[in-house]
C-alpha cells in the first residue's frame, strides 16, 4: 500500500482534509466515484467559453476572514455579488423581494401607501419573514404578504420540496426574507466572491502535493465496508484511517433505512442570444416542474461572449441505489433521530472520519463544509 490515509469524496471537504494531512507528513490517497474533481462546486468552460457549474451556481460566501483566507491561499477571487428574481406574473422582480417589488406590483401611489404601512408595522426593522408580515395588523400589510406567499414561496417550496402547500415546514419559509429598503444583495455576508478563473482551477491548485494521489471514477464502497462495527478493506480489518465524505447510510448498507433526500436534474441549453433573463438566477415559481433557471454569463460580468448558456433547474424526489445525486437533507424528527442512528455506530469506530455534507446529514455551504473540513483535520492529527 502506498498511502497512509484513504480519503473518500473529493469536494471541498475531502480535498482539504488530503491538503492538510499532506502538509503534514501523510501520503494521502483520494477516491471519487465521479470522473471529475470538486465535487459539487466542479465547473468547467463550454463550448462557447462560458464558465459553467455543472451542479447549480456556486457563490462563495462567509463572515469568517479565517475561512476566506484560506480559499485564498489557492486561488485569487472576485468580489461578486449575486443578482437574485422571481418571475411573477411575467414580470422579473428581485429576491429577496424588496421595495423594488412593490414598485413592480402596485401603483405609485398605493406602493408609497404600503412602504409607510410597513415602517409603521415594523419600526427600524429592514428585513422580516413572510410569515411575520403575513400576521401583520395592518390588512394592508397583510394582503401584500399574502400576494406574494400566493404567488411565490408556497409555489416554489411545494416544488422544491414535493409537497403540498399546506404541508409546507414554516422553517422553510424563513430562510429568504422579504426586505423593506432597494437593498438587492441576495446574501449579506462580508466576503462574496467567485473564483477569478474557476473551481476546477482552485482544487487543482488544492490537490497540487506530491504526497496526494487522486482517483477518478473509483468506488470506495466496492473496498471499504463495515462488518460486526468494524471498518473493513478489501474483506480484512482496515488499520489505516479512512476518512468518508460520501453518503453515512450507504457506508453501512442501508442498515437503518435511506436517509431522505432531494434531488435535481440541471437541463443544459445554449442559445445565439445576447440574454434569457434580467438577472443570474431566477425563479419561476408559476411555471410547471422547474424552479429556476441559471444564466452563467451573468455571472462573470468582465467577460464579454456571444450567445448564452443557462442551466434549468427541475427538483425530484430521491431514490438511493438509482443513478441520482442526494443534494438537499430532509430535515425532519425522524431523518433526524434515523441520521443519529448511523453517527452513533460511526464514532465507535477509531480510525473512520464521517465528515462533509453527506456523511454529516446536513446541508452544509461551501464555508461551512471547509470550516468542518479544517476541524477534523486537526482532531486526525491530534490522534493519528
Ligand atoms: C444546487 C446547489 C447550489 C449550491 N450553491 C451554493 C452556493 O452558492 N454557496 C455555497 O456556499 N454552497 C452552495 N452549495 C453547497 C455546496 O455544494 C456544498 O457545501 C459543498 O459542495 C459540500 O462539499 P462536500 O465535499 O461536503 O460534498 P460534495 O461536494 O458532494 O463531495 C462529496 C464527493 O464524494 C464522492 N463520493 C460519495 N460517495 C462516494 C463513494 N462511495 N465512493 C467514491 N466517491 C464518493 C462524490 O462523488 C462527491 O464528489 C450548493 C449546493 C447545491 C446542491
Amino acid at each position: 500500500m502506498n498511502f497512509d490515509v484513504l480519503v473518500v469524496g473529493c469536494g471541498i471537504t475531502g480535498a482539504v482534509i488530503a491538503r492538510r494531512l499532506a502538509e503534514n507528513g501523510f501520503k494521502v490517497k483520494i477516491w471519487d466515484r465521479r470522473s471529475h474533481i470538486g465535487g459539487n462546486m466542479y465547473d468547467y468552460v463550454d463550448e462557447f467559453g462560458i464558465v459553467v457549474h455543472k451542479y447549480g451556481p456556486h457563490v462563495f460566501h462567509t463572515e469568517n476572514k479565517k475561512l476566506f483566507n484560506y480559499m485564498s491561499k489557492f486561488a485569487e477571487w472576485s468580489d461578486y455579488r449575486i443578482c437574485c428574481g422571481a418571475e411573477i406574473n411575467g414580470k422579473c422582480t428581485p429576491t429577496p423581494f424588496n421595495y423594488k417589488t412593490i414598485d413592480d406590483f402596485y401603483l405609485p401611489e398605493k406602493a408609497k401607501e404600503l412602504k409607510r404601512r410597513i415602517e409603521k408595522s415594523f419600526p427600524g426593522k429592514k428585513t422580516a419573514t413572510v410569515l411575520e408580515v403575513l400576521s401583520a395588523d395592518d390588512e394592508m400589510v397583510r394582503e401584500y404578504a399574502k400576494f406574494l406567499f400566493d404567488n411565490d414561496y408556497s409555489l416554489y417550496t411545494s416544488k422544491q420540496w414535493g409537497v403540498s402547500a399546506k404541508e409546507i415546514d414554516p422553517s422553510v419559509l424563513k430562510r429568504v426574507p422579504l426586505r423593506f429598503d432597494y437593498n438587492t444583495d441576495y446574501f449579506d455576508d462580508t466576503y462574496q466572491v467567485l473564483p477569478k478563473t474557476s473551481y476546477t482551477d482552485f482544487f487543482n491548485n488544492l490537490l497540487c502535493h506530491p504526497d496526494i494521489s487522486v482517483e477518478l471514477c473509483r468506488e470506495a464502497l466496492d473496498y471499504i465496508s463495515i462488518k460486526e462495527g468494524k471498518l473493513k478493506y478489501c474483506g480484512k480489518i482496515c488499520t489505516f484511517p479512512v476518512v468518508y465524505t460520501g453518503a453515512i447510510d450507504e457506508l453501512f448498507n442501508m442498515k437503518f433505512g435511506a436517509l431522505p433526500y432531494r434531488s435535481l436534474e440541471f437541463h443544459m441549453k445554449h442559445e445565439d442570444i445576447e440574454s434569457r433573463q434580467d438577472m443570474a438566477i431566477v425563479a419561476y415559481p408559476q411555471e410547471e416542474g422547474y424552479t429556476r433557471i441559471v444564466e452563467f454569463k451573468k455571472m462573470i460580468p468582465d467577460k464579454k461572449v456571444s450567445g448564452t448558456t443557462y442551466e434549468i433547474e427541475y427538483p425530484l424526489p430521491y431514490k438511493a441505489g438509482v443513478k441520482q445525486e442526494p443534494y438537499y437533507p430532509v430535515l425532519t424528527e425522524s431523518s433526524m433521530a434515523q441520521y443519529e442512528k448511523y453517527r452513533t455506530l460511526a464514532d465507535k469506530i477509531n480510525n473512520l472520519y464521517c465528515c462533509g455534507r453527506l456523511a454529516d446529514f446536513k446541508y452544509y455551504n461551501m464555508d461551512q463544509a471547509l470550516e468542518r473540513a479544517l476541524l477534523v483535520s486537526d482532531m486526525l492529527l491530534v490522534k493519528e
